[in-house]
């Protein structure tokens, strides 16, 4: 095992209790449930070598304990982000950005240590630790990278997560509860890739409240939040909103990694892609041709 990943273990370390999702995000957003701890729980093997803990019974919000099997769609859903496509029109990666602000009410804040952020555009040298080098060309390094939540197969954040506030559903989405966030921020410190970001003011307060989209909750301060795969529209058959932003272009491509037939293997089985910090053996399930 490299030093790089020994570290990250260490750090992953801080988690303690794990889960795997049972109802819908979309039930999750009405209700504010989410699985929660549960006793006996048992090792499942990912298909990555990799073990998660699954709940044999969950408890329901009043801490009551409620038999209920975790049900799985058998769905891992992921994403292809095509930089050609983004070099080839510039203003596509601030367009899909927008748009995925707008469709979550993530508030905008001027103030650096007040930003909320789902998905952003940045170097490829911090997008791509594990891949970078000096000498590397300049359409790769004069073009910024698109990032978000990799909904990782084997997700640190979800182990750190006391509460089971962040759980992955049964689609493979790691998804969020906010009511059962308590803002102890432990997912932040286990997600090797920065994409969580933490309210420390009222987001309400950064968003224009006549033009929020109503379809979709806002939050509250002191919780965390984050791409969600766009879940909500996922549960109704609809693509991720930045899928939908991108158009015919093919530039970002969603789709069930478990099925064979997918549009998304077929272009992983056609192009050459990298993901993000690969040696710390989280699994992202956002692949990048580059
Ligand atoms: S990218 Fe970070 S927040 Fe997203 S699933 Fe992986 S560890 Fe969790
Ligand atoms: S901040 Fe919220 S989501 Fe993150 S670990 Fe704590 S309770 Fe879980
Ligand atoms: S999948 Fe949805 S939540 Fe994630 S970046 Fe795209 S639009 Fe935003």
């Amino acid at each position: 095992m490299d030093k790089k990943r020994r570290d990250f273990l260490k750090i992953a370390g801080v988690s303690t209790l794990a889960g795997l999702g049972g109802t819908t995000v979309v039930d999750q957003l009405v209700s504010g449930t989410s699985p929660v701890q549960s006793r006996g729980a048992k090792e499942v093997d990912t298909g990555h070598g990799a073990a998660v803990h699954e709940p044999a019974a969950h408890e329901n919000a009043q801490g009551h304990e409620a038999v209920e099997e975790v049900a799985k769609s058998g769905n891992r859903f992921g994403m292809v982000i095509d930089l050609r496509k983004f070099r080839e029109n510039p203003a596509l990666g601030d367009k899909v950005v927008e748009v995925c602000h707008a469709t979550h009410n993530v508030p905008h804040f001027p103030d650096k240590k007040d930003v909320i952020k789902w998905t952003w555009l940045t170097e490829y040298e911090n997008a791509f630790t594990e891949h970078s080098h000096k000498f590397k060309d300049s359409p790769t390094l004069d073009n910024e990278v698109l990032v978000m939540c990799n909904h990782c197969d084997n997700p640190p954040c979800v182990r750190a997560c006391p509460t089971r506030a962040t759980f992955k559903n049964k689609d493979g989405i790691v998804a969020m509860d906010y009511h059962r966030c308590i803002g102890c921020r432990f997912c932040m410190a286990a997600c090797p890739y920065g994409m969580r970001s933490f309210n420390w003011r009222d987001p309400r307060a950064g968003l224009n409240m006549n033009e929020i989209n109503r379809k979709f909750p806002t939050r509250m301060r002191g919780v965390v939040e984050k791409c969600n795969f766009c879940a909500e529209r996922v549960g109704l058959g609809e693509q991720p909103a930045c899928v939908e932003a991108c158009g015919s272009s093919k530039a970002m491509i969603f789709g069930n990694l478990n099925d064979p037939e997918s549009e998304i293997r077929k272009v992983l089985k056609a192009n050459f892609t990298i993901q993000r910090k690969p040696s710390l053996g989280t699994h992202p399930s956002v692949f990048y041709i580059v």
